[in-house]
């Protein structure tokens, strides 16, 4: 047999499926920029999984086959050489650690804003979100899916304009007649008796051609409207472990790939084309809360998600899904654990067995007498995250619960859930550096028309501009440098901030 060529043997490792890993990386570029897609997309699926540590996708694919035998749909993707993968630079005006205001507003509008802020400057300039853009000037139609209130900041960043992103109140009106399709949480900024003005946004959407869907059946077996607001909780969806072991969830709640297929195919009737962001928004919540088992079944069901839409791209070929994220959040990591690192594998599987997010935490506590001794937390803990820790890690808890909260070397940890994320990291491996976002690169991967654009290190508001060229929209928003935005942080640092995942 003649010499094989490195040709040669990029495609029989094509051939046999196993991708690009046995290749050397000068060919694996060359071939990845081959991509079959021609001319410019119709549609765009922009997805976001907030708050994704680099971490989380690789360890997903783990996740995903010890609990249902098969790999996730990312790593599936990936290993397919048609897809693209580079990161984006997501720091803000104010800092190297960004927010999930500031994260979309970049992407949507293309300027670095401040932390908190959504599509304005510090100094009070409205931006043009890319939502109303896309509608006025290249007729598209617009959706927003998400598994946290449809208020909040991912969401918001493409579509609205409000100063503080926890003015939730002020946003909601924002997307009437901008957004043809909002399926989400938060229903509590929509329900006149839930809005602190009493103002009935729901009719209002209703008056302007919306149906509004309360319940996963309506989203299952309506016939398709042109416009609808799905809203399916009083404010985020569950978590998808309380949702899996929770009936009434189970029936109540659409999962976010069921509220992606359902946004496609209502949007995808329109003859000019649509923008959908689709946001997993708890695996963010999950990583702010150190709770390893939230945070990937969250993830597993963002993948999920992700297959529907790269399904519809494929089969059409008109239409371009770029996955992402906003930001890190604690930088969960699997760490090497016994001889060898022989005992890492066993203690991630244990993430498998939880029945529950750490959000349920202070119901049981409050079932167990709001006080709960380190015998009924040991039990707790087993019951909810089938781990058994040791006695004194329980008394550890058990104080905590009670006021009394050890010191520890790293302050974010200095809570309950860090004690409980720390303690936990001892059976499912998985460490976390603290409570809050990070400022890492963060994964993008495209598929589709225009996918070679996001290769390589991409900064976050070129998204906007090369979003906007690929649809003719010849536009660009005011933007501030840091040291012009400088003067106007000392007053927005004054403020009192609230959590925002709260
Ligand atoms: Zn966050």
């Amino acid at each position: 047999m003649d010499k094989m060529t490195r040709r040669d043997l990029l495609r029989l490792g094509a051939a046999a499926g196993i991708g690009t890993a046995l290749t050397s990386f000068a060919p694996a570029i060359a071939q990845r920029r081959g991509s079959r897609f021609k001319g410019n997309p119709k549609n765009i699926i922009f997805m976001v999984s907030d708050g994704m540590s680099a971490g989380v996708p690789s360890l997903s694919e783990a996740f995903s086959r010890s609990f249902r035998g098969k790999g996730s749909f990312w790593h599936q993707m990936l290993l397919n050489p048609e897809v693209s993968l580079g990161y984006f630079d997501m720091e803000s005006l104010n800092s190297l650690v960004t927010d999930s205001s500031s994260a979309s507003s970049s992407w949507g509008t293309g300027s670095r804003i401040v932390n908190g802020a959504i599509g304005m400057l510090p100094d009070g300039t409205r931006l043009t979100p890319i939502a109303v853009l896309a509608k006025e000037k290249a007729k598209k139609k617009v959706g927003l899916v998400t598994t946290t209130r449809m208020t909040h900041a991912t969401p918001a960043g493409f579509a609205t304009v409000q100063a503080r992103r926890d003015d939730e109140d002020s946003i909601a009106p924002q997307y009437l007649n901008v957004v043809d399709v909002l399926l989400g949480g938060g229903l509590r900024h929509f329900a006149p008796d839930l809005r602190g003005d009493k103002r009935d946004l729901l009719g209002e959407y209703k008056s302007a051609g919306y149906e509004h869907w309360s319940l996963r059946d309506q989203l299952m077996n309506s016939k398709q409207p042109d416009k609808v607001l799905g809203l399916f909780w009083r404010s985020h969806l569950p978590y998808t472990v309380d949702q899996i072991n929770t009936p009434a969830m189970r029936r109540d709640v659409p999962t976010l790939a069921e509220m992606t297929r359902a946004a496609l195919d209502i949007l995808s009737r329109h003859k000019d084309g649509f923008l959908l962001q689709v946001e997993g928004g708890r695996v963010d919540h999950a990583a702010h809360a150190n709770d390893a088992a939230g945070l990937f079944f969250d993830q597993m069901a963002f993948e999920d998600a992700m297959e529907v839409a790269v399904e519809f791209a494929r089969k059409r070929g008109d239409t371009l899904v770029i996955v992402t994220s906003d930001h890190g959040n604690a930088n969960p990591g699997l760490n090497g654990l016994g001889y060898e690192y022989g005992s890492s594998d066993e203690a991630f599987t244990r993430l498998l067995q939880a029945k529950m997010s750490f959000e349920e935490l202070p119901t049981k506590i409050k079932e167990a007498g709001g006080k709960p001794d380190a015998d009924t937390v040991r039990d707790m803990i087993k019951a909810g995250m089938a781990i058994e820790i040791e006695k004194e890690e329980a008394q550890v808890l058990s104080d905590a619960i009670a006021g009394k909260v050890m010191p520890v070397p790293n302050k974010q940890h200095r809570n309950l859930g860090g004690l409980l994320g720390g303690i936990l990291s001892n059976y499912n491996g998985i460490g976390w550096i603290g409570m809050n976002h990070t400022a890492d690169y963060v994964w993008v991967s495209a598929f589709g028309p225009g996918q070679e654009q996001f290769e390589g290190l991409v900064k976050n508001t070129d998204a906007f501009v090369k979003m906007t060229r690929m649809w003719g929209i010849n536009f660009k928003n005011p933007s501030m440098t840091r040291e012009q935005a400088k003067p106007f942080m000392r007053a927005l640092s004054e403020r009192v901030e609230t959590p925002h995942w709260a």
